[in-house]
């Protein structure tokens, strides 16, 4: 760890130091080419042997079933907002949502531009401080797809068990959360996932998509927006991302190494029950933002007394070494992301910092 920061960055976030290190080794010259791998053609067999073993890789780890494409996509997760809506949307149906916080209102807004959407449920009323259960759901009989935010990265909450949503293709953000635990991938339809998060760095999209969903688009839709076009080129209709696509290629090993999804769940669990205790055992100097039964393994977020207070933690754990544990701009308070290449280590030091700043001010 040595000159290495406590990373807590919402994303781009923390990648495990044995990646980065790969990487540095490899970067001017890849497997003896004389070359990096950035300035190698996509359509040479180097880069071909790297792509089609991250998608391998990918299959393996998220246990993704034969009837599912893979495609690695770019535009960030909030180009699927608009992808999902165009590509499965059709007249006579509307797009479902369910409304947990600030990125399903971005999805929302997104759908809103190319049909009729329905909010199945919402937890605007809980200041969405909650997942709402599956008795809450309203999902109109002509939706086109039932989408969901798996983890609300700036609130804090996310889903533990996912709604059975019948004949209705369920649609999943998984941008903050994927692969932090086992998937059961056959529950949906669509999951997509930008990559700077658990996955690699920025400029990656995923997307793992049920093959029936991959028609023909009912309305106009450009070329590179269609799922049909990259699917049938495997992700290789234009120029991919590649280095971005060899980073997840590395992370995913890395993952491997750890023993899979579910070992991280194991892991991630561990380090959030450390975040987690160290506020509810604050006696109210930390207080929590989301419902207990909601609680992020990704993203822990918490307030203080009053906002003077949580302006000293921030500057006095900068000074410490600790990075991106402002909250987001939009509601405030702190934010600790550990997402799966935050080290363990650097969970007990922040929970250090926690227990030592409220003997000082508390
Ligand atoms: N969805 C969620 C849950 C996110 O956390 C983010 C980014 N923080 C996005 C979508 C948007 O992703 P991108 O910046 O890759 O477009």
């Amino acid at each position: 760890m040595a000159d290495r920061a406590y990373n807590f960055n919402a994303g781009p976030a923390a990648l495990p130091l044995e990646v980065l290190r790969q990487a540095q080794e490899q970067f001017v010259d890849f497997g003896g080419t004389g070359m990096s791998l950035m300035e190698m053609s996509h359509r040479g067999k180097v880069y071909e042997s790297v792509h089609y073993e991250t998608e391998k890789l990918l299959r393996e780890l998220a246990g993704i079933p034969d009837h599912y494409k893979v495609l690695f996509l770019q535009g960030g997760a909030s180009t699927q907002f608009a992808m999902v809506p165009m590509n499965l949307g059709a007249p006579g149906k509307v797009a479902a949502y369910v409304h947990t916080g600030a990125w399903a209102a971005k999805a929302i807004k997104e759908a809103k531009l190319f049909g009729e959407t329905a909010i199945a449920a919402s937890t605007e009323a809980d200041a969405f401080m909650r997942i709402p259960s599956s008795g809450e759901l309203n999902i109109p009989d002509n939706a086109a797809y039932l989408h969901v935010t798996s983890n609300e990265t700036i609130g804090g909450v996310q889903w533990k068990e996912y709604p059975d949503t019948g004949s209705v293709p369920l649609v999943a953000d998984m941008s903050s959360d994927i692969l932090c635990r086992p998937l059961n991938v056959a529950q949906f339809g669509l999951i997509y996932a930008g990559a700077q998060k658990n996955l690699g760095p920025s400029g990656v999209t995923i997307v793992i998509i049920r093959e029936d969903l991959i028609g023909q688009p009912a309305g106009t839709v450009p070329t590179m927006l269609q799922y049909a076009t990259h699917a049938k080129s495997g992700s290789l209709y234009n120029t991919p991302p590649t280095f971005g696509i060899y980073m997840i290629n590395l992370v995913l090993k890395w993952l491997q190494g750890q023993g899979g999804a579910a070992a991280m769940e194991r892991i991630n669990r561990e380090k959030a029950d450390i975040l987690y205790r160290e506020i509810d055992e604050s006696g109210g100097f930390y207080r929590g933002c989301a419902e207990p039964g909601s609680r992020s393994l990704m993203n822990v977020t918490f307030r203080m007394a009053d906002e003077e207070l949580e302006k000293r933690f921030v500057k006095e754990s900068e000074e410490a070494g600790f990075v991106g544990l402002k909250g987001h701009r939009d509601v405030g308070g702190l934010r600790a992301s550990i997402y799966n290449a935050v080290p363990l280590e650097s969970v007990q030091a922040l929970a250090s910092f926690m227990r030592e700043f409220k003997r000082r001010n508390g």
